[in-house]
C-alpha cells in the first residue's frame, strides 16, 4: 500500500507551477495577496524578498493567480499546517500522513515532496528520503531549501563501493562507486597503475 502512494506521490506533476508556487508563503501572505486581488491592486515586491515571493508577485500582479486559486492554497496550507505540527512534535510518521493529504489537493507540489523526503530522513530511511527529495529538486532545481535538504541527505548516505580487480594480478580492491581515472594495485608484488570507471 505504501509503495504504490509513494509512486503516485512521485509521478505525480503539475502544470500549474504558479499555483504550487503559493505554497511555499504562510497563510498570512496569502491572505495579503487574496485581498490585493479582490480589491484588483496591485501588490509591491520588497527587493530582495527571493525569486520565488518575486515571481508570486509577478503573476500575482499578471493576473495569472485567481481568488479561487489563493482560497485553494489556504485550503491545501490548513493541511500542511497540521503536517507541520506533527514534525515539530517528532510525530514524522503522522506528519508524512498529513503531507500526503496536502499532496493529494496539490499534485506535484515540490515543497510537500521535500518536506516528506526531510520526514523520511528523521526517522533514517535514507534511500526513501533521497527519492523525494531528487525528485523535488527535479521539479524544481532552483531552489535553494530543496537544494540544502538534498545535499544533507546526499551526506546522510553511506558511499557505495564496489570490488574491483587488477587486470594484472587479478588482486581485488574495493573502491566508491562513480569514480574513473587511474589507481596503483595495492598488492606490492604487483604495484602496477590501472584505469578504472566504477
Ligand atoms: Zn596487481
Amino acid at each position: 500500500m505504501e509503495k504504490e502512494e509513494i509512486h503516485i506521490d512521485l509521478q505525480a506533476d503539475s502544470a500549474r507551477r504558479d499555483r504550487m508556487d503559493l505554497l511555499w508563503l504562510d497563510p498570512q501572505h496569502l491572505l495579503t495577496l487574496k485581498e490585493a486581488v479582490e480589491r484588483g491592486i496591485a501588490v509591491d515586491v520588497e527587493h530582495g524578498a527571493g525569486d520565488l515571493y518575486e515571481r508570486v508577485i509577478g503573476n500575482v500582479n499578471g493576473g495569472k493567480i485567481a481568488v479561487d486559486d489563493l482560497n485553494w492554497a489556504l485550503e491545501v496550507d490548513a493541511l500542511a499546517a497540521k503536517a507541520e505540527a506533527a514534525s515539530k512534535a517528532g510525530d514524522y510518521r503522522a506528519a508524512i500522513r498529513h503531507y500526503r493529504a496536502a499532496l493529494r489537493l496539490a499534485p506535484g507540489c515540490d515543497l510537500y515532496i521535500m518536506s516528506i523526503g526531510s520526514c523520511y530522513g528523521h526517522l533514517d530511511e535514507d534511500e526513501l528520503a533521497l527519492r523525494y527529495l531528487e525528485r523535488a529538486a527535479q521539479i524544481s532545481p532552483s531552489n535553494p531549501r530543496i537544494a540544502r535538504n538534498l545535499a544533507a541527505a546526499r551526506s546522510n548516505l553511506p558511499e557505495r563501493r564496489v570490488v574491483v580487480s587488477c587486470p594484472h594480478c587479478q588482486q581485488k580492491l574495493r573502491l566508491p562507486v562513480g569514480r574513473s581515472g587511474t589507481v596503483k594495485c595495492p598488492n606490492a608484488k604487483c604495484a602496477k597503475s590501472f584505469a578504472i570507471s566504477t
